[in-house]
């Protein structure tokens, strides 16, 4: 069966969300830094994440780190390992205070209306496609439950499993039900193993999970799992927008994503567990990396009324040149549903 496809999805408001990606790009650059440095001090990887093949010289250094693209997947691997370690020191807990404020739930709810219902909705029309049946989620790396209350706000069934104690409380009380569980560091594996859910959504997810093959080996094992829903950075224009503007913070191809995915990993990792990928939706922020390096370097070069000058022309533009992006399947964000085969 040939894979469905879908392409683009407007921005809409998204920009006026990471106004501290254009108003601290300095602080935000320094923090990513301090995240390369400590991925420099972990072992060199010796083989793909993904397809486990011997991986060879960078094709190139961003912010100081080479990046190796698989020669057998296109798996764009950081020439250093993730490791707990790493993990340990970059993953820290976000400050979420227990007084939830009028403000904190508009926020809360504008942000599951625009960006993770229509995730939910993209799964359920799929699902509906494979006649499916009764679906049942299991959402790992849960954060703060988006995803979970919007599968819920769609009528699915759905419950999350989240590292972070505070993400599961803040959730939790603005869910105003027990949506999600906590879990320790590898919890997620014996949670997918007893799972009697039949899909488990990862939501930027995998390309943080140190133990990647583990989770997808439990995956594999339990046969009730009959969908891997997912989405994952990708191996894109991104990426070399911000090798050219190494002034500017790269949120995609470094921090705390040490590899990227490409098409052909993707559907290596669909094998490795007796899956194939049945549908796409791909939508990126290349455009959106690309319009904030020009912003902010424009206004570093001493012409800040420029840079709103600029805005006014091309931000109208952004959803038709992103689209061309997309359409490429070369763009940085791919969200995907495994089917069992
Ligand atoms: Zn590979």
């Amino acid at each position: 069966m040939g894979v469905e496809k879908k392409f683009g999805k407007p921005f809409g408001n998204l920009n006026s969300m990471k106004t501290n990606f254009f108003d601290d790009n300095d602080g935000m650059l320094e923090m990513a830094d301090g995240m390369a440095k400590v991925l420099s001090e972990q072992p060199v990887r010796k083989t793909c994440k993904i397809c486990g093949s011997v991986l060879d010289k960078p094709l190139f250094y961003s912010h100081g780190l080479g990046y190796i693209e698989c020669g057998s997947c296109g798996h764009l691997n950081s020439e250093f390992e993730d490791t707990d370690v790493f993990a340990s020191k970059v993953y820290v807990e976000d400050d979420y205070s227990k007084n939830y404020s009028a403000q904190d739930r508009a926020g809360y709810e504008k942000r599951l209306q625009s960006i993770y219902v229509p995730k939910a909705e993209f799964l359920q029309d799929c699902l509906q496609k494979e006649n499916a049946g009764k679906i049942k989620i299991l959402d790992i790396g849960a954060g703060c439950g988006y995803f979970v209350a919007a599968a819920r706000k769609l009528g699915m069934d759905a419950d999350g499993i989240e590292l972070s104690q505070n993400q599961v409380d803040y959730g939790n009380a603005m869910a105003g039900e027990e949506i999600l569980t906590h879990v320790g560091l590898t919890g997620s594996i014996d949670y997918i193993r007893q799972t009697d859910a039949n899909v488990i959504s990862a939501i930027g997810v995998l390309e943080h999970l140190i133990h990647l093959d583990e989770n997808l080996d439990a995956v594999r094992g339990n046969q009730n799992i009959r969908y891997l829903y997912a989405s994952v950075p990708m191996f894109s224009f991104s990426t070399a927008f911000e090798a050219a503007n190494q002034h500017c913070y790269n949120r995609h191809t470094g921090g705390t994503h040490t590899h990227l995915f490409s098409n052909e990993s993707v559907a290596r990792m669909a094998e490795k567990i007796g899956f194939e990928v049945a549908y796409e939706w791909r939508f990126g922020s290349d455009i959106n990396d690309l319009y904030r390096f020009l912003r902010v370097s424009i206004a570093k070069n001493g012409n800040p009324e420029f840079a709103s000058y600029f805005s006014e022309k091309f931000v109208p533009l952004m959803d038709k040149l992103q689209l061309v992006l997309d359409e490429s399947e070369f763009s940085s964000e791919l969200h995907f549903i495994l089917r069992r085969k």
